[in-house]
């Protein structure tokens, strides 16, 4: 029995996903790349490995329940190979899942652990923050979700007139678009395995968005009304700073492939564990409606 009454730290994670490859011979397991404090980023495949749908989770610092939740439905679908359970099992020999359970591997053990996690950049983290609980971005106070090549600019002028101008616990896009080891993993990724379409989770509000700009193909919207319909989420529009500089965004507007943010829980960042075991009820039929349709 795998235990994900835990907060995904570093350790916790490799614990997790090391079991979930003992147990389930099916699962192909590797590292993309690394963070910016040396951290693995791990993927997950189960099922097709040449034809999938790609899920990414932990972002952003403090949204770490996303990490728990794609673990567990990694260890879902292996289990639904293992034991033939359709349709299921039926779907993944056909199409896989790549799952990356944590993009930002740093940023989630400041949150968890804090600013000591930051390792070399400890001081620069205690400069910007007094609170690491709420820590969103990586450990050099970019936000990997601000620093994906999709309107980078245009949102870059908007975090200036909000005030950000350099590292920063959220919102600060980097120097340059894809200037961080986190969103360049994230890209290399992207070119090295066929995926179909990609699902982004983040906390939270639960809500679903489903657009960015003319290249959005039009199965992100029916999948988004599928998405609310079996979850009760709701398929919504994107706040101005929240529109730009995104891996959802990068993927529609440079792939050309159908891609979606899914904001998990409701109430405020960092959701509490307690609350996990009731998302992901809700979650996993999202997580297994992008699989299946
Ligand atoms: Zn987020």
């Amino acid at each position: 029995m795998i235990n994900y009454n835990t907060l995904p730290d570093y350790a916790a994670r490799k614990v997790i996903i090391n079991e979930l490859c003992k147990c389930f011979k099916s699962i192909r397991h590797y590292f993309v790349g690394e963070s910016i404090c040396k951290r693995e980023i791990d993927v997950l495949q189960i099922g097709n490995t040449k034809n999938t749908v790609l899920f990414c989770g932990g972002f952003h610092g403090m949204e770490y329940l996303t990490v728990l939740a794609l673990l567990k439905y990694a260890e879902e679908c292996a289990l639904a190979l293992k034991n033939e359970d359709e349709p299921l099992s039926n779907a993944l020999k056909i199409r896989g899942v790549t799952i990356v359970p944590c993009v930002n591997p740093d940023g989630v053990e400041i949150a968890i652990n804090g600013s000591c996690a930051a390792l070399n950049f400890k001081e620069l983290v205690e400069k910007v923050c007094t609170n690491t609980k709420y820590w969103q971005a990586n450990a050099a106070g970019v936000d990997i979700n601000h620093n994906f090549d999709a309107g980078w600019c245009e949102l870059r002028q908007k975090e200036i007139e909000l005030g950000i101008n350099g590292p920063s616990p959220t919102r600060f896009g980097g120097k340059t678009p894809h200037s961080e080891p986190e969103t360049k993993a994230l890209v290399k990724l992207c070119g090295s395995i066929n995926f179909e379409r990609a699902i982004a989770f983040h906390s939270q509000g639960r809500e679903i968005y489903f657009s960015y700009g003319e290249h959005t193909p039009r199965l992100c919207s029916v999948l988004a009304q599928r998405f609310a319909d079996v979850s009760g989420y709701k398929a919504a529009q994107p706040e101005d700073i929240a529109t730009g500089g995104g891996f959802k965004d990068w993927v529609i507007d440079k792939l050309h492939k159908p891609a979606l943010t899914v904001e998990i829980g409701l109430g405020k960042n960092p959701l509490p564990l307690s609350d996990f075991e009731n998302e992901y009820k809700i979650v996993r039929k999202i997580l297994t409606e992008a699989t299946l349709l």
